[in-house]
């Protein structure tokens, strides 16, 4: 503006924090000048929306800073452009505030937008893994940013840079694989959310990114007990400092000073240091060593903590106590599910009485408003929707179907069964060739994920057969496979589960294959005289004895929601390129087993995979 001119003066009324030209670090110091302390706390607090829903005016009342879908948290009808309306509404009432300051809307987007139905489902992290293709990784979290911006929400609890040591851990599948140095490659995945941080976050096709669970998570100790499902998630990690760097810290550190991620989720597990006398378990949340002087500290993260789910209650103490160890060990945002103590309230209480000092809270709420100003909530706070009707569209969903391709581990492959012939007749059998709820696994339309759901877009594994081959018949329980067939195909695996190890209330994921999947392999094997077992499950299945029953064997992870992918590498339209991103034992008592162990004895290493040529 010209100086002495209306549009100069009135530039001059608007506060620091509201002009975009201020830098950054300015407009934050600004508007961190302009709170009182109930705003402060206000900041640091996420709800779930389903504790708001029925009264969003508590966002306004309670100066709330963030909400989340947490698990399988949807708006009624679960639309693209309900949930932007759903988010958008909430906003309004965060906008209310004194300060109009936006609100930041988090979701676990950890294998596409995989809430939202219609959303584009890609394989969940170990099948990308297997990919070995960084590219491919960027470009599908690029598109999972593009569907999650579009529909509302600007912050996804993704990636899972989670190092995957024990298969019998329920979130194995969250994990691109057991070596750090394969996690670190794919954390290209950070890139594809959030692009250059400070220069794209705040555009319609890009979300703050989350790397989680810090760290550990997937190098817990198994107890004794087999019935305990925290046995392994949210368990001890024993170890040495130096082995905790080198296996558990190092993909933060790549995630921190190579892709410069937004945010990072402490973990529910705790670390116990076997290189430090009497040392007892920590939980990563109350840990001041991990969180202030390792990550903020050596290793220089500028973005903010979230806390996990309700993490703070699993501290010792009271809840005054649980508050202020974490937020004094440098948590800075709270994940408060419906019916928690009021964080914000507690948190009050603790400055008030000099327990927490307020330089703290001032660098906690510094840091969340500083991703709020690169996200660009203060000038555009409401959904732009531009992208909305990209949401599931095919070229996205020819990307999810190339990563589904590229996934595939083809790890046995006797008498060239495969590729396949369109001519040839194919029976398949077993209920994972025909689920799309299964081959999506956890983290689909619901936390958990749902057998049988076969409500959303996408291709199941024989839909994508039958694209191929003419003469198909299928059976899910494996009846009557005759000898007028070709060549049989047994799709056997899990059926869904999301955090502890698997559902074993229901008898059971262990990691041996069900009573039926075994019987299905004897039966289509013994009656045809080709037979090729694909694998759909979330880690490797202990297959000894049933591999020699068939010619073939592919595991096939979960693929989520393009099962044309599948059909694409069996039929040869693409090569067989996947590599195993963890090894595969031969018994379940070889767990934990990993590449480098001094006794390394697997039934097939880190990284195997055989190629089909085109
Ligand atoms: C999980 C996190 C997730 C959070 C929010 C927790 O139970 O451990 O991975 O981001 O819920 O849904």
């Amino acid at each position: 503006a010209e100086p002495g001119s209306t549009a100069e003066a009135q530039h001059s009324r608007t506060p620091p924090y509201l002009n975009p030209r201020v830098p950054t670090a300015q407009r934050v110091s600004d508007l961190l000048g302009r709170m009182t302390p109930a705003e402060k706390f206000g900041q640091m607090t996420q709800a779930e929306r389903g504790s708001v829903d029925a009264d969003p005016t508590r966002i306004t009342d309670l100066n709330l800073g963030s909400l989340l879908s947490g698990g399988g948290s949807t708006p009624a009808s679960n639309t693209p452009s309900a949930w932007a309306d759903m988010v958008d509404g909430y906003q309004a009432h965060a906008l209310a505030t004194r300060l109009h300051i936006p609100l930041l809307y988090g979701v676990d987007s950890v294998h596409g937008h995989g809430n939202l139905v219609g959303a584009t489902i890609f394989p969940h992290n170990i099948g990308m893994g297997a990919t070995r293709d960084p590219r491919l990784v960027a470009e599908a979290e690029h598109i999972t940013a593009t569907e999650t911006r579009a529909t509302g929400p600007q912050w996804v609890f993704a990636p899972c840079v989670c190092v995957a040591r024990d298969d019998r851990w329920g979130r194995t599948y969250e994990s691109f694989g057991e070596d750090p140095a394969l996690v670190q490659r794919m954390e290209s995945a950070i890139d594809g959310f959030q692009g250059t941080r400070t220069k794209d976050l705040a555009r319609p096709d890009r979300v703050l990114a989350t790397v989680k669970h810090y760290a550990g998570d997937g190098d817990t100790t198994y107890g004794t007990s087999t019935t305990n499902t925290y046995t392994l998630d949210q368990g001890v990690t024993r170890t040495s400092h130096q082995r905790f760097a080198a296996v558990d810290l190092a993909p933060y550190v790549t995630a921190v000073q190579v892709h410069h991620v937004g945010s990072v989720m402490p973990s529910y597990s705790s670390v116990q240091w076997t290189d430090v006398p009497g040392s007892t378990p920590v939980k990563m949340s109350a840990s001041k060593e991990l969180l202030t002087d390792v990550l903020k500290g050596k290793i220089g993260f500028d973005g903010f903590l979230i806390s996990d789910w309700d993490a703070i209650s699993q501290l010792p103490g009271d809840f005054a106590t649980q508050v202020r160890t974490s937020v004094n060990a440098g948590m800075d945002m709270f994940m408060q599910p419906y019916n928690a103590p009021q964080f914000e309230q507690t948190l009050a209480a603790e400055v008030q009485a000099g327990r927490v000092p307020m330089a703290r809270i001032d660098d906690a709420v510094s840091r969340i408003l500083r991703a709020k100003f690169e996200l660009g909530l203060f000038e555009h706070p409401y959904t732009n929707r531009a992208n909305i009707d990209t949401v599931g569209s095919p070229a996205h969903r020819a990307v999810a179907r190339r990563a589904v391709a590229e996934s595939q581990v083809l790890l046995k492959n006797d008498r060239h069964t495969l590729p396949l012939k369109p001519s040839q007749r194919i029976y398949v059998a077993g209920v994972n060739a025909n689920d799309l709820g299964n081959q999506a696994g956890g983290w689909t339309v619901t936390w958990q994920g749902q057998s049988g759901n076969n409500a959303f877009p996408g291709t199941t594994i024989l839909q994508g057969i039958q694209h191929e081959a003419k003469d198909v018949t299928y059976s899910a329980d494996a009846t009557a496979p005759t000898t007028g067939h070709d060549v049989g195909i047994v799709v056997v695996g899990e059926t869904p589960y999301a955090e502890g190890v698997g559902d074993v209330g229901n008898g059971g994921h262990t990691l041996n294959l069900s009573a039926t999947d075994r019987a299905n392999i004897d039966r289509v094997c013994s009656a045809i005289s080709t037979c090729l077992v694909l694998d759909v499950a979330g880690r490797p299945q202990i297959i000894t004895d049933q591999l020699p029953k068939a010619d073939a064997f592919v595991m096939s992870w979960l693929p989520g929601s393009e099962g044309d992918g599948v059909a694409d590498v069996l039929f040869g339209k693409r090569p067989f390129t996947g590599k195993l991103p963890v090894t595969w034992p031969r018994s379940e008592a070889q767990e934990p087993i990993n590449i480098g162990d001094a006794h390394y004895d697997p039934l097939f290493p880190y990284g195997y995979g055989l190629t089909t040529r085109r």
